[in-house]
């Protein structure tokens, strides 16, 4: 039994795509969005990736959120793999495991900000939704918004009040679409800067697709996809997945 506890131990990673192919059908025609990724994060590892537009960014994306599934290949979130989950294990996972930001923010434009911030916990049931909402929206410095609607807020505001409503069921893994593509350079670079800190100091696995070069120097890793296929993978050892690449 040992040895199999001790290799149970060392694959407990927060991410796990192996052997990972995802084909969409267009018009009949199978488009092939992922070919064969195989990559594994683990707590607190802060994730660029990189590629051109239609390389397969929002895809990895998707899987690793459990929105969609393999076509062939294996996604674990937490160690549970997502495509043999039911319905509800499926809603669990990404209530209590996932959060999403994206690059339009997409906050409800008819709620306020501390609505926004605790929706998720309401949806899930979840007891002292506003109290938990408040203190994410504290953490982010974003009190004092708590009862503006989002047209009132600037870009840089919003996504600070998308990243609140990502972590406030404190996930494992936050995913982050471009997060920075509508933000002027200064206000990107507090968001990235924000990041960091969520990965460093929450542990929580970070993975950003992104076009920028600066965004990607913020990260411990860097997977840079062509035609859905890993091309390049600089990861820090895993006995220190904080640590800065020497990239
Ligand atoms: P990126 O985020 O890097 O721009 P995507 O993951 O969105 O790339 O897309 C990868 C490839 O898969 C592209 O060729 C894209 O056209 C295709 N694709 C993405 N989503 C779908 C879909 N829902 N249906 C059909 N093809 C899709
Ligand atoms: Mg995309």
């Amino acid at each position: 039994m040992r040895p199999l506890q001790l290799r149970r131990h060392w694959s407990m990673s927060v991410l796990r795509l192996e052997h990972v192919h995802k084909n969409y059908m267009t018009e009949g025609i199978p488009v092939a969005a992922l070919q064969d990724v195989s990559l594994e994060f683990q707590a607190g590892e802060f994730v660029a990736l990189v590629g051109r537009s239609g390389c397969g960014k929002s895809t990895l994306l998707n899987l690793a959120g459990a929105m969609d599934f393999p076509t062939s290949g294996t996604v674990a979130v937490d160690g549970v793999v997502t495509s043999q989950l039911s319905d509800a294990g499926l809603t669990k996972l990404r209530r209590e495991k996932v959060g999403f930001i994206f690059q339009s923010f997409q906050l409800l434009p008819t709620l306020s900000v501390i609505e926004n911030v605790e929706l998720p916990l309401l949806l899930d049931g979840a007891a002292h939704a506003r109290e938990t909402a408040l203190a994410r929206l504290r953490w982010l410095e974003m009190d004092g918004y708590s009862g503006r609607m989002p047209y009132q807020l600037s870009g840089g505001q919003m996504q600070r009040v998308g990243i609140a409503r990502a972590l406030v069921h404190s996930p494992c893994l936050l995913l982050a679409d471009e997060p920075t593509g509508n933000l002027d350079n200064a206000t990107s670079e507090i968001i990235l800067a924000l990041l960091r800190t969520i990965a460093t100091e929450q542990n929580t696995t970070i993975l950003m697709a992104t076009h920028s070069v600066e965004a990607s120097s913020m990260a411990d890793t860097l997977v840079r996809l062509c035609d859905g296929r890993v091309t390049e993978l600089l990861q820090p050892v895993k006995s220190k997945p904080s640590s800065v690449a020497t990239y």
